[in-house]
């Protein structure tokens, strides 16, 4: 049978632009839909405008900081509309480059929804149908809101980057990613914030002594965390939002963010029709090579609810290339996955927590909590803390955590050394870079008791 492609990649997000692009520039033709944005929740509502707004936010305490250096700032003011215009015209000036790297390289764009009809068949929101000898799913996730009395007065991390002024009072409910990540933003551009999560600390999952640290220093750049809490009703009144919580007390704020978690793209897809088998949460159930229930559909990033990172739906989406179309079969390793939190302080980390590594192995520890030499000066107390987590018998570092101003980049390197299988001796016999914080990464001696 002759087919319209030979891929049709749903969905223009970082795993299907990638993924599209490079299997055209190995010589398949390629027709990709989007439905809402080119560059999908990375580029238009997610890592690039929330990085750029983490930089915006930082500034007022590096104006604070500087005067300890000798600097006299004068007065200052932050302009909301300002920032959110100059991030729009970068997330259209990169919009215009992923659109670009996919027709330069003949992919055939489609700017509509597109529904599976069976494992070789799409249609698509203009009403055309289309044939593919393969389909590949990138149709990444939503935001997710739990049912809460009120939820209609709520906003996502969708919304806040479309807001026409910077509320004065917000709350944020969840402890994950992007609620820590938003209430430090909101925090540094001025705003009083209010961040609620329901468990006993904030980022579950994440080194037990880092999410004490991170939240430590969240609270005292002047958020005020209530954990142990959650939302029972939000009611909308003259004054602004009233919430009440689960313990009974109560209060009133001008923006409701919710940050708990996210769920895959799957609904009304015709998923089922063409025999694709989704999990518990909706997501698509893939092998290790990306491959679905249906063989001439492979699925890829969020929409899998493996690892929701970016480069990770990159890296599935060119294994995905490899597999099919260069007979290369090619999984994708998330074995140590280096990954920051933009929180502030930011968070660098990879591999093993020390609580899940002491489960599995007899370990090591290694740590550091110092105040970073630029913090004397400027008369801050912040500390950073680094920690490496070492398997006794092979000496290998199997984790590494960092908290503190670019940990974000030293995870990147210190990732390299750990997939190759570093061990400490190797960390120990690597000569500093002073004057530097990354510099006790490799001054480490004593393993704490
Ligand atoms: P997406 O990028 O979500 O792309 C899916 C695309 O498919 C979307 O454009 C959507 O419109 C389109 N689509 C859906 N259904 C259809 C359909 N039926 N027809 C046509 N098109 C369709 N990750 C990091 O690594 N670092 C970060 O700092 C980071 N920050 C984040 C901050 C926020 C606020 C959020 C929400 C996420 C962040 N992430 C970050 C996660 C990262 O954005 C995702 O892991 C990544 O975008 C997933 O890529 P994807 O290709 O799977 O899906
Ligand atoms: P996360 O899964 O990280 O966090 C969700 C939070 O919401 C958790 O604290 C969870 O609590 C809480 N929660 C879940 N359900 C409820 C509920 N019904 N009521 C109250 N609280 C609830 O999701 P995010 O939305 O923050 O981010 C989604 C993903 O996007 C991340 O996992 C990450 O992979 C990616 N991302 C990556 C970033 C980066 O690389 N810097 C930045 C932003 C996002 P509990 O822990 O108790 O379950």
């Amino acid at each position: 049978m002759t087919y319209d492609f030979d891929l049709f990649v749903i969905g223009g997000g970082s795993g299907g632009v990638r993924a599209g692009r490079v299997a055209a520039q190995g010589g398949a033709r390629v027709g990709l839909a989007e439905e809402y944005r080119m560059g999908g929740t990375c580029v238009i509502r997610g890592c690039v405008p929330k990085k750029l707004m983490v930089y915006a936010s930082g500034y007022s305490e590096m104006m604070d900081d500087a005067e300890g250096f000798g600097w006299k700032i004068g007065a200052r003011s932050f302009d909301w509309g300002k920032m959110i215009s100059k991030i729009d015209t970068e997330l259209d000036r990169l919009e215009g480059l992923y659109r670009k790297g996919l027709s330069g390289n003949d992919v055939t764009i489609y700017n509509a929804r597109a529904v599976l009809e069976d494992g070789h068949t799409v249609k698509l929101s203009t009403g055309e149908t289309i044939t593919a000898k393969w389909i590949l799913v990138a149709t990444g996730g939503r935001p997710f809101v739990p049912n809460v009395k009120g939820a209609e007065h709520v906003l996502t991390s969708n919304d806040v980057f479309k807001l026409k002024h910077l509320p004065k009072r917000i709350m944020v409910v969840g402890g994950g990613y992007i609620a820590c990540e938003f209430a430090g933003i909101f925090n540094g551009l001025g705003a009083r914030v209010t961040q609620f999560y329901r468990g006993a600390q904030i980022l579950r999952g994440f080194d037990g002594e880092v999410r004490g640290h991170v939240a430590d220093e969240m609270i005292r750049k002047g958020i005020n965390l209530r954990l142990g809490t959650d939302v029972e009703e939000i009611k909308k009144r003259d004054d602004g939002l009233h919430v009440t919580c689960t313990n009974g007390s109560s209060c009133v704020v001008d923006m409701v963010m919710y940050a708990t978690g996210r769920r895959p793209n799957t609904e009304g897809l015709g998923l089922e029709e063409a025999g694709v088998k989704l999990g518990r949460q909706g997501e698509i159930r893939v092998d290790r090579f990306s491959a679905t229930s249906c063989e001439s559909i492979y699925a890829v990033g969020d929409v899998t609810d493996r690892l929701q990172l970016t480069p990770v739906a990159i890296r599935e989406g060119m294994a995905f290339v490899e597999t099919v179309f260069n007979d290369n079969p090619t999984a994708m390793d998330h074995e140590f996955v280096a990954t920051a939190v933009f929180t502030q302080p930011e968070i660098g980390t990879v591999g093993c927590t020390e609580e899940d590594a002491r489960d599995d192995f007899d370990i090591e520890v290694y740590r550091a909590a110092f105040r970073p030499m630029a913090n004397i000066l400027a008369g801050r107390d912040e500390r950073m803390l680094m920690k490496l987590i070492v398997e006794k018998n092979s000496r290998k570092v199997i984790g590494c955590h960092i908290v503190g101003p670019a940990a974000g980049e030293m995870i990147q390197l210190a990732g390299v050394a750990i997939k190759m299988g570093a061990t400490k001796e190797d960390f120990d016999r690597t000569v500093a870079v002073h004057p530097t914080a990354a510099e006790e990464l490799v001054t480490m001696k004593e393993p704490v008791r």
